[in-house]
């Protein structure tokens, strides 16, 4: 999609620290970092939010959602866990319209969110 920052950084018109990618996904290092461990795992096609997931996505979910906990994993959140997130529109707190989902780690974590 033209407007859409995470498609530029799947087709490389703007860089991003890239963690992992593979045909269906891209993982890389938030550039607003709200916690020692940070990344967003992203489809490559432009799914605008989680609402608008179909039946035949599934398997790519599952996808994003293995890939997230392995490099989770593999930046150390393994033994103390982490934060996997989909914010998904306005009242969701939503800024980039591409379906994203948020890693965090690294420090403990308040919950409730604001
Ligand atoms: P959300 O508010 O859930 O839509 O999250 C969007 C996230 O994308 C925020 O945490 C931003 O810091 C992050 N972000 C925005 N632009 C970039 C970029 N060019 N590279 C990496 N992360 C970005």
């Amino acid at each position: 999609m033209d407007n859409c920052i995470f498609c530029k950084i799947v087709s490389g018109a703007i860089p991003a620290k890239r963690i992992y990618e593979d045909d269906e996904l891209l993982a890389f290092h938030d550039v607003s970092p709200q916690a020692p461990v940070h990344f967003l795992v992203i489809p490559r096609r432009h799914i605008r939010n989680i609402m608008e997931l179909a039946p035949e996505d599934v398997a790519l979910v599952g996808h994003l959602l293995h890939k997230a906990q392995e490099l989770a994993a593999k930046l150390g959140c393994a033994e103390k866990g982490a934060r996997f997130v989909i914010n998904c529109k306005s009242d969701g707190g939503q800024t980039v319209d591409h379906l994203h989902i948020h890693v965090l780690g690294g420090r403990p974590l308040a919950w409730p969110p604001g």
